[in-house]
C-alpha cells in the first residue's frame, strides 16, 4: 500500500503516522520527493482501515498496491534511484558504459584494455574473475588473483570495477571491488542475494536466462529487503527458439522495466546478442532504448580470448561503438 502525503503534512505529523503504521506491524519506507512524501506500507495492510486514512487531512491518496515488489516498485519511490560506483553515478540521466573483457586473463590484459577503453569513453571497467562457465572443463576464471589484477587496473586507470561473485562464501574477497555483479545463472540464488542484501555495495544484477520481468525485479526485492537499494538491473538476453544470435536481445525490456521500477537499468547487448557484428546496432538500440548504461565486452585480441572471443570487439572496435552511442545520445 502507499500513501502520498499533502505536502503541507510537518515532520511530526509524519513520524506520528508511521509510528500508527509500526504499531500494526507495517514497516514504512518513506521516500521524500521534491513535491510530496510517499510512505511504503509493507506487512499485512489488509486491516488498515483505509475510509479512517483517507479522511486525515495530511494524506492525499491511498492506494493498494498488488505487486509483489515492493520496495522495488516505482510506485513507493517515484523518482528515479541514482546508484555511485566508486564516485560514477548510474542512474536518473547519469549514463554509463562499462566495458573489459569477459575474464581478467593477465596482468597485462586487464591493464591494456582498461587503458583502451577509458581513452574511448568507458566509466568503469568489467572483468570476470569468478567465471560461470557452461562446461567445467572451460577456464573458470583467475579467480582471487583475478581480482587483485583488477584492482591493478583501477590503480592504473581510475576506473572503478564491476566484477561477477557466484557464492556468499567468496564475499571476503570483494571488499575492494566497487560494484559486484550477480550473473544471469545465479539470479535466483537467493541465499546470494539475502547475503548482498546485508552489505551496502553496488550490485548490478543480471536478467536470469529464462526469467521474467517480474522474476527480476523479485530478486531485486530479496537484495533491498536486506536493506540494501543499490541494485542496477541488467538486460542481456533471454532464451527463446532463436540460434543464430546467442540469446534473444529483450529490448522492449528497458523501457518496461523502467516505468515498473526505480532503479537503474542497463543492458549488455555482447551476451545478448554473441556477435561482435551486432554490438554497435544493438548499442545504438539500448541507447535509444532509454537504457541508462550499457555493459560491453572488449578484449585486446577477440580471437585469442579465454572466453566470450566471438563477441568481443577490438579496442578500435570500441571506440566506433562510443561514438555511435554518444551520437544516439544527443537524439534523446
Ligand atoms: C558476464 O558478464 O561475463 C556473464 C557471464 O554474463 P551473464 O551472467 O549475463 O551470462
Ligand atoms: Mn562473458
Amino acid at each position: 500500500m502507499i500513501a502520498v502525503l499533502k505536502s503541507s503534512a510537518t515532520p511530526q505529523q509524519v513520524a506520528n503516522l508511521a509510528e500508527w503504521f509500526e504499531k500494526q506491524g507495517i514497516r514504512v519506507n518513506e521516500t521524500k520527493g521534491e513535491y510530496c512524501t510517499v510512505l511504503g506500507l509493507i506487512g499485512d495492510t489488509t486491516r488498515v482501515d483505509m475510509d479512517l486514512l483517507q479522511g486525515l487531512d495530511i494524506i492525499e491518496s491511498v492506494t493498494r498496491i498488488s505487486d509483489p515488489f515492493k520496495k522495488a516498485n516505482r510506485k513507493f519511490h517515484p523518482e528515479d534511484t541514482i546508484v555511485d560506483i566508486g564516485g560514477v553515478k548510474v542512474g536518473g540521466g547519469n549514463f554509463v558504459v562499462m566495458a573489459g573483457p569477459c575474464s581478467v586473463e593477465s596482468e597485462e590484459q586487464i591493464v591494456e584494455t582498461a587503458k583502451a577503453v577509458k581513452a574511448a569513453g568507458a566509466t568503469l571497467l568489467r572483468g570476470g574473475a569468478f567465471k560461470p562457465r557452461t562446461s567445467p572443463y572451460d577456464f573458470q576464471g583467475l579467480k582471487e588473483e583475478g581480482l587483485k589484477l583488477l584492482i591493478k587496473a583501477r590503480e592504473a586507470t581510475g576506473l572503478p570495477i564491476v566484477t561477477e561473485i557466484m557464492s556468499e562464501d567468496q564475499l571476503p574477497y570483494f571488499d575492494d571491488i566497487d560494484c559486484l555483479q550477480v550473473g544471469a545463472r545465479n539470479m535466483q540464488n537467493y541465499e546470494l542475494l539475502k547475503a548482498l542484501g546485508k552489505i551496502d555495495k553496488p550490485i548490478l544484477l543480471k536478467r536470469g536466462l529464462s526469467a521474467t520481468m517480474k522474476e527480476l525485479l523479485m530478486s531485486a526485492e530479496y537484495i533491498m529487503a536486506e536493506g540494501n537499494s543499490n541494485v542496477i538491473l541488467c538486460e542481456r538476453g533471454i532464451r527463446t527458439y532463436e540460434t543464430y544470435t546467442r540469446n534473444t536481445f529483450d529490448l522492449s525490456a528497458v523501457p518496461m522495466l523502467k516505468e515498473l521500477t526505480h532503479l537503474p537499468v542497463v543492458a549488455d547487448p555482447s551476451h545478448a546478442t554473441g556477435k561482435a557484428s551486432l554490438i554497435k546496432p544493438m548499442s545504438m538500440a539500448a541507447t535509444v532504448s532509454g537504457a541508462d548504461g550499457l555493459e560491453i565486452e572488449v578484449h585486446p585480441c577477440p580471437s585469442k580470448a579465454l572466453s566470450d572471443g566471438a563477441q568481443s570487439l577490438t579496442p578500435e572496435q570500441f571506440a566506433g561503438v562510443m561514438e555511435a552511442i554518444n551520437k544516439c545520445r544527443t537524439v534523446l
